[in-house]
């Protein structure tokens, strides 16, 4: 899932993983926006909140902490997300939802 950005322009916000974290990441995914879908960032690549891939790329945790700053809730930086369940993710293969009354 993305977002226009403007016109002839869209980016990727949302790699629907199955597990959603925007609640305590500022709204930002790290999971879409870091290279490394990172949960607990940023890694030591990051330099003056570029990240490392690509110095016009923004780091995202640099942009999850400076939102949650905004927000004053850097409490939510503060602690440590767990590992991360990939099972509902495309990693963990191919997806389906079915009606429970329909048999599969
Ligand atoms: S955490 Fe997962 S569900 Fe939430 S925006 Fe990111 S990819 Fe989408
Ligand atoms: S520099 Fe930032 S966005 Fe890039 S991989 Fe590291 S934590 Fe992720």
């Amino acid at each position: 899932m993305g977002a226009t950005e403007k016109r002839g322009l869209w980016t990727e916000r949302c790699q629907g993983c199955g597990q959603c974290i925007l609640a305590i990441t500022g709204s930002i995914c790290p999971v879409c926006r870091c290279a490394k879908r990172l949960f607990n960032g940023p890694c030591g690549g990051s330099t003056a909140g570029k990240c490392e891939i690509n110095p016009d790329v923004d780091c995202a945790w640099q942009l999850i902490i400076d939102r949650l700053r905004a927000m004053d809730k850097l409490d939510e930086y503060e602690k440590l997300c767990p590992i991360k369940d990939w099972s509902t993710d495309r990693a963990g293969g191919p997806r389906k939802v079915a009606r429970e009354d329909v048999q599969q």
